[in-house]
């Protein structure tokens, strides 16, 4: 189990601040002149921490634009040598990495298409053994948080040391309102198991269009994520994919100059997220209890009806402690101590006993 303390240090590699690390760039480096474009305009309006392009892309259906393949990298490394900004770039097989490495490509990620499969996450990992270079997972298409944690720990058994995921929504046929499904929960439920990685929202992939971005966004940045990705171009309505998704970097910029910071560190919402699910467990254990304490009722006033008939006396002695000594033990079972399973059943039975009183 990792300690506190190095959970704050792992996820310190990828967020510097108290502001989200934010990750743009065109969705695909289509020309040099868009990449050279694109990436210098994000440059000049800050608030950019890296930069992102997709050089292979894994289109639904063949036919469409799929990249423009390796011709893309020195571009990108152009920009990264000019900007002084990292750059990230998808990798889907062995050979991407093999390409990226050589064109010192700075973080790699596993899109969701690839994450969904162990076969091609292995490849990848195997691929980087033994090499210093930060990895950000997004989730698989479905909604599978063990596929997605599987897929993390594919590379962390080959060594990786700086691991992110990014969370870019779920894919779903009857989605109307997203292009992928949020399941904000599943997010939440991967930073509670794993809170020493660092959380990045992908408001361009759960979107699909671009009027809902900045309230993703904001969503992300009151979830305390750690970071966003979102897809830049200079010329969006003219992107050779992904076109409805993606926004200038004069836009990219207003949008996260508007975004509110949480200023309480200590009202975190994962940790009040994670709170609140718990708390409904235990509400619905609560109306459980009181069901189940309905029910016992009603067979005591069947009980209090036979004793009638029959005139018996309500109290038995006897039954009472054995009641008490078969509870003792199944309290000690449950870590419950012999006080709490008398005082409790103490309650239970002198309610009881008023109920079959009742019905004399
Ligand atoms: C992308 O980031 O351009 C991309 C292909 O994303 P995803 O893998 O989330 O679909
Ligand atoms: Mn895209």
């Amino acid at each position: 189990m990792e300690t506190k303390v190095s959970t704050k240090t792992r996820r310190n590699w990828f967020r510097k601040s108290k502001y989200p690390t934010v990750i743009a760039g065109p969705c695909s480096a289509e020309t040099e002149e868009q990449v050279f474009e694109t990436c210098r305009s994000i440059k000049a309006n800050g608030k950019v921490d890296i930069l992102r392009a997709g050089i292979w892309k894994p289109r639904t259906r063949p036919g469409s634009f799929e990249g423009i393949g390796i011709k893309g990298l020195p571009w990108m490394r152009q920009m990264k040598i000019e900007t002084g900004l990292p750059v990230t770039v998808e990798v889907a097989k062995a050979g991407h990495v093999e390409a990226c490495l050589e064109f010192d490509i700075d973080i790699l990620w596993i899109g969701a298409r690839t994450s969904v499969n162990p076969f091609a996450v292995q490849e990848i990992a195997e691929a980087v053994r033994g090499v210093d270079i930060p990895i950000l997972v997004k989730n698989p298409i479905n909604p599978d948080l063990a596929l997605w944690m599987g897929a993390v720990e594919r590379f962390e058994r080959v060594g990786i040391k700086n691991i992110g995921v990014i969370h870019r929504g779920f894919s779903n046929t009857a989605e109307k309102v997203y292009r992928n499904r949020p399941e904000w929960q599943m997010a939440i439920e991967f930073m509670t198991q794993r809170p020493e990685l660092p959380m990045i929202c992908d408001p361009s992939h759960i979107c699909g269009n671009r009027h809902m971005l900045k309230a993703i966004s904001q969503k992300a940045v009151d979830l305390n994520y750690d970071g966003l990705m979102i897809e830049t171009h200079r010329d969006p309505d003219n992107a050779w994919s992904d076109a409805k998704q993606q926004i200038t970097p004069n836009v990219l910029v207003d949008m996260i100059t508007e975004l509110i910071l949480r200023t309480d560190h200590e009202d975190d919402p994962v940790t009040q997220n994670s709170l609140n699910f718990l708390r409904q467990e235990l509400d619905q254990i609560d109306n459980d209890l009181i069901n189940l304490l309905g029910e016992r009722m009603s067979i005591s006033r069947k009980i209090g009806q036979y004793k009638k008939e029959n005139k018996m006396t309500i109290l038995q002695p006897k039954r009472w402690q054995d009641i008490l000594d078969t509870a003792h033990e199944r309290g000690r079972k449950n870590k419950l101590s012999n006080h709490f399973i008398t005082q409790l059943l103490k309650t239970i039975h002198d309610e009881s006993i008023d109920q079959q009183e009742n019905v004399m």
